[in-house]
């Protein structure tokens, strides 16, 4: 023991002055030993809130580990973390992507050594996870003997890797699969997936899960009563059938058959991910380790891996930033005005971060349903145990319904999502005026009206916005702010950190028609109904834009917004189709009626009657051509909205599309692509 410092010490001493003279340490990491030799190794890194893996931390981490091993006396180890809410946040990418090539490659190397010290140490070694645990925090975890969680909602476990076009290269891809088995690792990783505390415990990713304020006293006694009997910590392995050469060979064909599906192979990750993984199974870890380097030194010098990073970064940026004027004023209570598909929708999202809702409609038919598709929201999260049922709970109770004109007074925000009709809104926006204090902020949910317009009738329109969400509001993490030229600069920044807390990724756009994305995504759409209009069939215009890594195709799209509101929307925004129309006339309406370029069945199949409502059939494109046209209309109507000033910066316009839309998120978004085809950018 005789490096290490005592319980009697106090913590905050407790980095050595041998670390702190090291220009080449970060001093993060703190050893205390208590009473009954356990050591507990505490990440804390100075001057932020997160802890995250570089070169200094790794080599902080492994002072400590041969501090460990020199000192026999120490029977267990707990790692756990200083910081609020995270354990360990990861690799530091912005340090590693300044690294050069070589440099990289030592990095990998670095953590591969320190995790297999780590696991080599001769003593029992508990990860106390509180907090994020994710990417390298969650490779730590997978070298220590056990895993115990906190049950909270700021823990979130797993390997997101993939996500960021890398693979886990510390370990993970090689660790988890012969700690879970072959099926589940690759549910995890293949998916870039973090889950929460409960479902990591279900997946055997984490071997128990305590509230968080008993965390520190269960590690103890667990630690204590292992070293009392003497009993080694044993974890039920998986079913070692699992990772059978002849089974894993399945489960790969059947994984790689999946994220072909998914991907159509445009993202390289996956595929890597998946090859390490199950080859490394049939190798000692050290050959594992040595494939997980060789695919991760490959992808991180690819350009996909380099756009999907750089779209990570804007969108974290995006996710904190405060503006650069205004206070973000605090919100506790919000009027949802209509119950209709958003308006319950946002009233639900609202509800569930702890905002006190007043959610509103003409119909008390329509507020009854609204607050069933709220319920079935609720109950759906707790089945799949993304919520508990308290917090169910406490959601339901922060929706106030109402049928009936109430006093607003209480509310800093009121968000507009009635019927999409201008002078409905306006008698609507007019009414609200004088219901609410005269600093309430205002704000429409609307698709395409103008924001300006409804400012119009409303007393102080510098308090009305834009906040303009999508379908369905859970699920979509865009949210843009529409700010007007009179816009008061603390009613956008208030809106602007609302958005932030609600957990969705704000963008600030002017208002415009269709403002971005539906500006940039309404003549893609309608060139689509231009293509089919010239003859080409449903199907091939979805595929090609499915091989260019759209999520869906532009026809089905529009089955799926409804032909009806597509007819509309165009409409507003000047490009009305005959096509459209006639399917509208005709019944075809997109998927809620059952057919509309699509029959939507059981199977969905071209519907044969919609070809007859187009003009004569003519010429026949490659899938080429109509992927580049249907691709090059995107990124030239993103560079029209940067030349119009719809957004500050061209990076916000390709966030808002990859988020708003599912643009394929390694292409970097509209514009990053279209600088790929040799166009240039007016200004980022
Ligand atoms: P919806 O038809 O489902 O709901 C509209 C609701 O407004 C109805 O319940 C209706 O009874 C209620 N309403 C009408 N007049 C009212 C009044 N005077 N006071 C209170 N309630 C009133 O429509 P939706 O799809 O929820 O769309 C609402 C708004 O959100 C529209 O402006 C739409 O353009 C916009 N929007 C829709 C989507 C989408 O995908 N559905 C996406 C983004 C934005």
């Amino acid at each position: 023991m005789n490096a290490l410092i005592t319980d009697s010490s106090p913590v905050v001493n407790n980095r050595t002055a041998a670390a702190r003279q090291r220009p080449d340490r970060t001093n993060a990491f703190s050893l205390m030993v208590d009473a009954s030799n356990i050591a507990w190794l505490t990440f804390d890194m100075p001057g932020t809130s997160v802890n995250i893996f570089n070169e200094g931390t790794f080599r902080d981490l492994n002072d400590r580990l041969l501090e460990l091993e020199a000192s026999p006396g120490v029977r267990a180890l707990v790692i756990c973390s200083a910081k609020e809410k995270v354990f360990i946040a990861g690799a530091d990418l912005k340090s590693i992507r300044a690294l050069p090539p070589g440099r990289v490659d030592d990095l990998l190397t670095l953590g591969q050594a320190t995790f297999n010290r780590l696991a080599a140490l001769p003593m029992v070694k508990v990860a106390m996870i509180r907090g994020a645990c994710v990417g390298g925090g969650y490779e730590l975890a997978l070298a220590c003997d056990m895993r115990v969680a906190a049950d909270d909602s700021a823990t979130r476990i797993g390997l997101p890797e993939t996500q960021l076009g890398l693979i886990p290269g510390w370990g993970g891809s090689t660790r988890l699969p012969r700690l879970i088995g072959l099926p589940k690792a690759l549910g995890i990783i293949l998916a870039g997936k973090v889950v929460k505390a409960q479902q990591a415990l279900k997946l055997g990713m984490v071997d128990e899960v305590v509230a968080p304020e008993h965390l520190k006293m269960w590690v103890q006694r667990q630690v204590n009563e292992l070293l009392r009997t003497g009993k080694k910590f044993t974890r039920p392995s998986p079913p070692w059938i699992m990772n059978h050469r002849p089974v894993a060979t399945m489960v790969a064909w059947k994984a790689k058959r999946d994220v072909m599906a998914k991907t159509r192979g445009l993202y390289p990750a996956p595929l890597l991910a998946l090859d390490v993984a199950t080859k490394g199974l049939q190798r000692d870890i050290e050959g594992s380790l040595a494939l997980e380097r060789e695919a991760l030194l490959s992808l991180i010098r690819s350009p996909e891996t380099g756009r999907l990073i750089d779209m990570f970064f804007k969108k974290e940026e995006a996710d904190k930033k405060a503006l650069p004027r205004g206070h973000a004023l605090p919100v506790t209570d919000v009027a949802v005005i209509g119950a209709g598909v958003m308006g319950s929708g946002i009233a639900h999202w609202l509800a569930s971060k702890g905002v006190r809702v007043v959610l509103s409609d003409i119909s008390r038919e329509a507020l009854a349903s609204g607050m069933v598709r709220v319920r079935k929201l609720v109950g759906e999260g707790v089945k799949r145990r993304a919520i508990t049922k308290k917090e169910a709970r406490d959601t339901l109770d922060h929706i106030s319904p109402a049928h009936t004109p109430v006093p607003l007074h209480r509310c800093q925000v009121i968000i507009e999502a009635a019927t999409e009709d201008l002078e409905l809104k306006k008698r609507i926006f007019a009414g609200l005026a004088s219901r609410c204090h005269p600093d309430t902020i205002l704000a429409t949910n609307t698709s395409a009206l103008s924001v300006t317009a409804l400012a119009s009738v409303v007393p102080h329109p510098e308090r009305v916005i834009g906040l303009h969400f999508f379908n369905p509001v859970h699920r979509m993490p865009l949210i843009e702010v529409i700010s007007l030229p009179e816009s008061s600069d603390d009613a956008v920044a208030t809106a602007f950190g609302l958005v932030q807390r609600m957990g969705k990724t704000p963008v600030l756009v002017k208002d415009s028609p269709g403002f971005i994305v539906n500006r940039v995504l309404i003549p893609y759409l309608m060139e689509a109904v231009r293509l089919f209009d010239a003859g080409q069939s449903p199907h091939d215009i979805d595929e090609a834009m499915l091989d260019f890594g759209m999520p869906m195709g532009p026809m089905r799209l529009l089955d799926e917004i409804g032909i009806d509101v597509a007819a509309h929307v165009a409409h507003t925004l000047q490009t009305a189709s005959d096509t459209l129309s006639r399917m509208v006339d005709a019944g075809s309406l997109g998927k809620k009626s059952g057919k509309g370029f699509y029959l939507h069945g059981r199977r969905t199949t071209v519907n044969p009657a919609v070809l007859s409502l187009r003009p004569s059939a003519k010429t026949a494109m490659n899938q080429a051509d109509l992927q580049s046209r249907l691709a090059r209309l995107l990124s030239d109507e993103a560079l029209r909205c940067l030349k119009d000033g719809c957004a500050a910066t061209a990076g916000d316009i390709d966030l808002a599309m990859v988020l708003g839309t599912g643009y394929a998120s390694f292409r970097g978004g509209p514009i990053a692509y279209s600088l790929t085809l040799g166009n240039s950018v007016i200004k980022d």
